[in-house]
């Protein structure tokens, strides 16, 4: 490992290698984290710097560039370039251009027809492998990295080719979902030219495939994860999906951080999706987005019956099946849906029905509109998160500074981030919304159900709506936790 030479007084440099970033590209929380984390960190006084790949998009948005290197002579790579840019928000980019890997027409990880692009392993494999010569001596720019941070499978292997390589920096590798692993046949092991001795079980082995995933947890220095509750979770059976034992063994370098919101983005005061602007001094506006959005999608402009919102990718993950199967019942409350989100087919089939069978009762956007995600989170009057397990979530942290107490199930960050209203936590100012245990139809219902008694006393819910603009989910705090773990790693 390379001692840096640098004194404690100097900036901290930090690699942050990640698959999405939002503006540029995004797909979920992932990239919302990797567009704001960065930004927060060089805050408080760090120098970070964003490795992204040069999809198609990510190319086109970078408004002039410099080329800081090539690799032409990679084994097992084709030629690809690093190209500068930055961020929006001021944050450095380093993008690694490879056309032949990712300029395409689909998303990230999937073509258009939702499978997964049957090169992810050369993909993804050149993304952590760049991100490892940049933390290593082998790099070609004069900005060394005193640490390099990798997030979820795509960037997995980063911390395996630094184990690897000579004069290399610690690493921190951030679970950001464990049900995505980057599975793939042994072979890959040798056409990523890793060294054929970590495929086993003290490696990058997992039950006969080899898996990025796997290889993050095994290599890297430290491992954090988007909630504390999250944290625990994985290292039991039930959630920790196959590596459950790996994760106890490294329990005492594992860390669970909540995610924070970017509030320049996420704020209703200023939030430029909005057609009226509001904040807790200033509700008024929220009742025009609700009339907005419902408008928007062909429901009933009913100010007085309770619209639930939803934002979600449609898998099984999410539990919106529970949601679309109790939807009649919530009808008969009565309460509007307004549902925006993509994915499993049949989910998708089954939200459009609905929208049919209950025209103006039921509105249903299928497709992916950072737009009207903005606008749910303002016009509805309650957020609906019945997610099987949650890493952190994000949307309730959003819909809790919008004035719009989310329904969650008791997991994961959902569970570190709202607190169920009862009589108590009412008065002592603490409630944010609606918590069930207990996945299924009956118990979502119930839990709704109570949602929407307590949203027709009208002075009650302005309590809650109040705690919940009160809740504070900047960055500074979680950017901090993460500063503690890289001190930690770097044994400052
Ligand atoms: P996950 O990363 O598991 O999808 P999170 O709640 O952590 O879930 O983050 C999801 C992010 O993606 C949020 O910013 C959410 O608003 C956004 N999102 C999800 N689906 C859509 C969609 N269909 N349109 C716009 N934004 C979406």
């Amino acid at each position: 490992m390379r001692s840096s030479g640098l004194n404690n007084m100097a900036k901290l440099k930090v690699l942050f290698a990640t698959s999405e970033a939002a503006p540029l590209v995004k797909t979920g929380g992932l990239g919302d984290v990797s567009g704001a984390l960065p930004a927060a960190l060089r805050a408080i006084g760090m120098d970070v710097r964003v490795l992204l790949p040069g999809y198609g998009q990510v190319i086109a948005q970078l408004a002039q560039h410099k080329v800081l290197a090539a690799f032409d002579n990679l084994p097992g790579f084709p030629s690809a370039r690093l190209l500068s840019g930055k961020m929006a928000n001021g944050v450095p980019l380093l993008v690694l251009d490879c056309p032949s890997l990712y300029q395409r027409e689909g998303g990230p990880y999937q073509d258009a027809k939702g499978h997964d692009w049957v090169d992810n392993p050369q993909r993804f494999g050149l993304l952590s492998k760049i991100a490892a010569v940049l933390g290593s001596s082998a790099s070609p720019l004069d900005w060394h990295p005193d640490l390099v941070h990798c997030n979820d499978w795509q960037t997995g292997l980063t911390p395996a080719y630094l184990r690897f390589a000579q004069g290399a920096a610690p690493s921190v590798f951030t679970i950001h979902n464990m049900a995505f692993q980057g599975n793939f046949a042994p072979a890959t092991v040798q056409e990523l030219r890793l060294p054929l001795s970590c495929f086993g079980i003290d490696g990058v082995e997992f039950y006969g495939n080899m898996s990025f995933l796997k290889a993050g947890l095994f290599y890297a220095n430290h491992i954090t994860t988007v909630s504390p509750n999250y944290a625990k979770e994985i290292q039991q059976a039930a959630l920790g999906f196959g590596m459950q034992g790996l994760l106890a063994t490294r329990g005492g370098d594992l860390t669970g951080i909540l995610n924070g919101i970017d509030t320049d983005e996420w704020n209703p005061a200023t939030d430029k999706y909005l057609v009226k602007k509001f904040s807790a001094a200033r509700m008024t506006g929220k009742a025009d987005n609700k009339k907005f959005l419902q408008n928007k999608l062909g429901l009933d402009v009913a100010p007085d019956v309770p619209l639930l919102g939803v934002i979600s990718r449609f898998t099984h993950q999410k539990g919106l099946d529970l949601l679309l199967e109790i939807a009649p019942h919530l009808i008969g409350l009565p309460a509007q849906l307004a549902i925006l989100g993509s994915g499993e087919a049949q989910m998708q089939q089954a939200a459009r029905n609905l929208s049919h069978l209950y025209p103006g009762k039921v509105g249903v956007n299928i497709g992916f509109s950072e737009e009207l995600s903005h606008q749910i989170e303002a016009g509805a009057d309650m957020f609906i998160m019945p997610s099987r397990f949650e890493p952190c979530g994000l949307n309730q942290l959003y819909s809790q500074c919008y004035g719009t107490p989310p329904v969650v199930h008791a997991t994961g960050g959902l569970l570190d981030s709202v607190v169920d209203c009862t009589a108590e936590t009412l008065k002592g100012g603490s409630a944010s919304g609606f918590v069930f245990k207990g996945m299924n139809t009956e118990n979502l219902f119930t839990t709704i159900q109570r949602a929407t008694d307590l949203y027709h006393d009208q002075r009650k819910w302005k309590i809650l709506r109040r705690n919940c603009m009160a809740k504070n989910f900047s960055w500074k705090a979680s950017a901090e936790a993460y500063r503690a773990v890289y001190f930690k790693v770097l044994g400052r």
